[in-house]
């Protein structure tokens, strides 16, 4: 937390505000000898925890010279659409699901033993099968006063866990560049963090926080071109991305979560991570075609494979580097 004097708050920009730095060693970037990084300003919107003149200020992490830190995926992002991605003007929708943790048990879970088998949660409402709606709807109102691109909620297959949507809602007025959306999808995950904190209760986005027959929490990638939302060249583009896809599968693996082979299993409405397959309305492929999508001919792709832990600016990087094939 940073305190400013500011003369005009109502008309702070994102240039008004100063660099910043920290110690680099004690977050593994650098080497204590030579330890100090700049933190770049590069989205801000206000603080609704705080309320009031707060801002939160999203930043990247900067050599004191000015290049981007090995660990900055945004900036090599940007460099993707530099190189040409940004032509296809691609839209992301992220699917973030989570579980909530409380004395190292799911939130609702018993403190021994295991609670009823899936079925009557997703989507649920009531306290015997919705445990930790308080943060959810808390999370819901914060992500709007902030201005984000909130879709939407759930609860999820698992007790315990949740599921919020950043991304295209719709609205062709809304900005969704990859760079927004990961933005977005950042600060909601802060702030899910912030105000679980306050209830006492931890967010995991462990792709599989609990091994056997329970889901693993995912992070779905929706997308779409220029060329796959239009009437006329949409089916020829998504046949395409399918193919770029399918021939750098294990590029895409590589980068998709830490842990990723526990959630992939083949069960639990995922595809085996040896395995690609596409298919319409399968949740069972690695990439899901949406049943409008099929019927329409064009719109967008729904890559299955992100975990729950991945980075979105390294997965809009990568699915934008195979789709639009750029080195
Ligand atoms: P699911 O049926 O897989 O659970 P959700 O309803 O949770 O899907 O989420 C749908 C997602 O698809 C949202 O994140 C939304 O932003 C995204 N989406 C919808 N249309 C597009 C589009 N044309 N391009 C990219 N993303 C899209
Ligand atoms: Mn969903
Ligand atoms: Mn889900
Ligand atoms: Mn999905």
């Amino acid at each position: 937390t940073r305190i400013l004097r500011v003369k005009d708050p109502a008309k702070l920009k994102l240039e008004d505000l100063p660099e910043w730095g920290y110690d680099g060693s004690s977050t593994y970037q650098a080497a204590g000898g030579d330890s100090d990084l700049t933190l770049k300003p590069v989205f801000k919107t206000n603080d609704p925890v705080r309320g009031g003149n707060a801002v939160i200020v999203l930043c990247e992490v900067m050599h004191p010279d000015g290049r981007p830190h090995e660990t900055n995926h945004r900036a090599k992002l940007r460099e993707v659409l530099e190189k040409g991605a940004a032509k296809q003007d691609a839209w992301f929708g992220f699917e973030q699901e989570y579980t909530f943790f409380q004395d190292k048990t799911p939130l609702g879970w018993p403190t021994s033993g295991y609670p009823a088998p899936q079925g009557p949660f997703y989507c649920s409402v009531g306290a015997n099968v919705a445990h930790g709606r308080t943060i959810v709807e808390r999370h819901t109102d914060a992500c709007l006063e902030a201005g984000l691109l909130l879709f939407g909620t759930n609860a999820e297959v698992m007790p315990g866990q949740w599921e919020f949507q950043i991304g295209y809602r719709g609205d062709t007025s809304e900005e969704v560049n990859p760079l927004v959306c990961s933005d977005h999808l950042w600060v909601a995950r802060w702030l899910l963090h912030r105000i679980a904190e306050d209830q006492g209760v931890e967010v995991s986005f462990a792709n599989k926080p609990i091994k056997g027959d329970w889901n693993g929490a995912g992070m779905h990638t929706n997308f779409s071109t220029s060329d796959i939302r239009d009437k006329k060249k949409g089916m020829g583009a998504i046949e395409n991305a399918i193919a770029a896809l399918a021939n750098k599968h294990e590029e895409h693996i590589a980068i998709y979560g830490a842990g990723l082979a526990e959630r992939l299993t083949g069960d639990h409405e995922t595809c085996n991570i040896e395995q690609f397959r596409h298919g319409v309305a399968d949740r069972g492929a690695s990439i899901r075609i949406p049943i409008h999508v099929s019927q329409n001919g064009y719109g967008y792709l729904e890559d299955r494979r992100p975990g729950a832990n991945a980075n979105p600016y390294e997965v809009c990087a990568k699915i934008l580097m195979s789709v639009c094939g750029i080195d």
